[in-house]
């Protein structure tokens, strides 16, 4: 197994494996970039088919959280863990004690939140055995208890980012009547459909779990279509909110929206398909740009949460996105490379 020439090493300044054969933990810490600050990344738990898989994972995502957090100008770094398991199988206490302990070891460095495979309340027991995570603060706020979820913060930075674009590509300030076509009505994609709706938006949604499908579908005026139908709709926006790698060299031919924007991680399957999306006159937002409401929501709990300051923080998602379209248009570049290269200025 390689690691200094896998594709996605990009300079890490760390990379931590973390075994312990009592409760069978397996996981690697991959931290990128410290120099905005200590590296906060959630934590992933996935039956991944080979460690190689779970090393790349871990390398991927640490870089993209380094260049999240740098656009999102916040005062933090890149890092992100794996764990190789099943959630649902091989999750317990012990295997949770003992991965609160590597976090640990790192004395603050690598700091601990939530992800696909672990919960706010594996959060809240890890948090017994180091103080270094994130995303477990319940508060009460003026909208009312917030349970340490970031999605409805990364919800409302999504639905600020559909703003922008949609003023810069369609030349709208309104969102009365866009066409949208969401992908994923969980924990984000519920909360921006919620938004869009009440903003005026006509929506398509789609889900592969039945359940979370027929909720949204009881409280929204929305049409419902099958997964594989999302992508040719003719509508304005496309909203990804299920799983990343979703522009591909088969949904791309298919799209009929002047908009790709929407809350899932590493969009776009290959970089190349950044340019694509411009050659083809799709403003495409850049994910870790659009969906950084989370992470600043986190920061604030960490900071002393305060719910105005954190509403301005995701305000600044718009100046953000509309500076990359901006030289985007000027440059004649893709937004993605774009973003990438202010972000690159940033940490
Ligand atoms: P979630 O698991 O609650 O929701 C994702 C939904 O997508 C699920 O209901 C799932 O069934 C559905 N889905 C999966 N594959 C699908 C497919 N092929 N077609 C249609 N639907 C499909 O996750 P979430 O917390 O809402 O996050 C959504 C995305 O946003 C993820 O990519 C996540 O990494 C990203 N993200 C989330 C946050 C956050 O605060 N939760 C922050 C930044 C980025």
């Amino acid at each position: 197994m390689s690691v200094f020439s896998e594709a996605d090493y990009d300079n890490h300044e760390q990379v931590v494996f973390c075994s312990d054969a009592g409760s069978g933990l397996r996981a690697v810490i991959a931290i990128h970039n410290c120099r905005r600050g200590p590296a906060l990344g959630g934590c992933r738990m996935w039956p991944y088919a080979s460690e190689q898989d779970a090393v790349r994972d871990a390398l991927r995502l640490s870089r993209g959280m380094t260049y999240k957090s740098a656009m999102a100008r916040l005062p933090l770094g890149g890092g992100k863990a794996v764990v190789i398991g099943d959630p649902h199988r091989d999750k317990s206490r012990a295997l949770l004690e003992a991965l609160a302990l590597a976090v640990d070891r790192l004395g603050g460095r690598y700091i601990v939140a939530e992800d696909s495979g672990t919960t706010v309340a594996d959060m809240q027991l890890m948090r017994h055995f180091t103080p270094h995570v994130a995303g477990v603060e319940e508060r009460v706020t003026a909208n009312g208890v917030h349970s340490g979820d970031p999605s409805p913060a990364t919800a409302y930075g999504v639905f600020v980012g559909i703003r922008a674009a949609v003023r810069v590509r369609l030349g709208q300030d309104s969102l009365t009547g866009l066409r949208v076509a969401l992908q994923g009505v969980g924990h984000v994609g519920l909360a921006l459909a919620r938004r869009l709706e009440a903003a005026g938006a006509r929506l398509w949604i789609t889900d592969v779990r039945r359940e979370a499908l027929s909720r949204a579908a009881r409280e929204l005026a929305a049409t419902v279509v099958e997964p594989q139908e999302i992508f040719g709709l003719d509508v304005d926006l496309f909203a990804p909110c299920a799983l990343g790698a979703v522009i591909d060299d088969q949904c791309l031919p298919r799209l009929k929206a002047a908009i790709v924007a929407g809350a899932a991680n590493n969009q776009l399957a290959e970089a190349r398909h950044d340019a694509e999306l411009f050659r083809r006159g799709i403003l495409y937002a850049p994910d870790y740009v659009i969906n950084a409401g989370g992470i600043i929501d986190i920061h604030y709990e960490r900071s002393g949460y305060d719910h105005a300051a954190v509403t301005r923080h995701i305000d600044g998602i718009d100046d953000s996105l509309t500076e990359i379209f901006q030289r985007s248009r000027q440059q004649r570049r893709p937004t993605g490379e774009i973003a990438d290269r202010m972000a690159e200025e940033l940490f």
